[in-house]
């Protein structure tokens, strides 16, 4: 290839400046249709297999939250990141002997969906003098595959993660089902989310829509909405 690397990084430039534009574009518009202030709405970037140059860009673009599902991956990616203003936000399934790893970078784990993990997180979080802000993974479909609690699970594992040390209960995370419309899901995870802030009232977080459905999360409420396909383009298996 004729083009050399900074001339490559322009250009990526230019497509990411494009799709945060399109992002921030419907994230103000579903903002207004639902009478909501822009600034009640976090974008986290999912980066997932996207290299630490795409992080580095969207850092230089204003993105201080990014999302990643895979420990290996995002642990490589943080550390060549570091010293950049991010906070790096787990959001994929955990497994615990992955907890030391996720926990010497991530500010605020999505995905906890079993008091084993909250009190692994905890452990880890105190061992090292940090703090993690864990939401609950609720499960809104019957898939057990994606992860999550079941609704009337959602209780019990919010009072152990408040009253871990470590732990700080940030409020509640989904994935709307796949396929169909994804309101319902989201109405419900909203009235999850009020239920839940009458016991712990700042667990204000609500983290769902992604980029085809952030408009709808919007509107039912969220708080952290976690793009990746409509920020960085479809994704092509990563190679390490
Ligand atoms: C990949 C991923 C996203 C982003 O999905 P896009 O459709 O690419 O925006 C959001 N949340 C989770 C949990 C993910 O794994």
């Amino acid at each position: 290839m004729s083009v050399n690397n900074t001339n490559t990084n322009t250009t990526r430039r230019d497509e990411i400046a494009a799709g945060l534009a399109e992002v921030e574009r419907r994230i103000a518009g579903a903002c207004q249709s639902a009478g909501r202030a822009r600034h009640e709405i976090t974008l986290v970037a999912v980066t997932k297999t996207r290299p630490a140059s795409d992080v580095r860009i969207l850092a230089g673009l204003g993105i201080r939250d990014v999302g990643e599902n895979r420990d290996q991956e995002a642990a490589a990616k943080a550390g060549e990141c570091a010293g950049l203003p991010l906070t790096w936000h787990f959001v994929g399934q955990l497994q615990t002997n992955k907890v030391r790893s996720v926990v010497s970078y991530a500010g605020v784990i999505h995905s906890i969906d079993r008091p084993k993990l909250a009190e692994a997180v905890g452990r880890e979080a105190v061992r090292t003098g940090r703090e993690v802000t864990c939401l609950v993974q609720v499960a809104l479909d019957e898939d057990p595959g994606r992860g999550g609690v079941v609704p009337a699970g959602l209780p019990a594992l919010a009072d152990l993660i408040a009253v871990t040390g470590g732990l700080r209960l940030g409020g509640v995370m989904a994935v709307a089902p796949l396929g169909g419309d994804p309101g319902p899901a989201f109405a419900r995870l909203a009235e999850l989310s009020a239920e839940l802030r009458k016991d712990h009232p700042d667990a204000k977080v609500i983290s769902a829509g992604m980029s085809g459905d952030l408009a709808e999360a919007i509107r039912h409420g969220a708080t952290h909405v976690r793009v990746g396909t409509a920020l960085l383009g479809r994704r092509t298996p990563f190679v390490r």
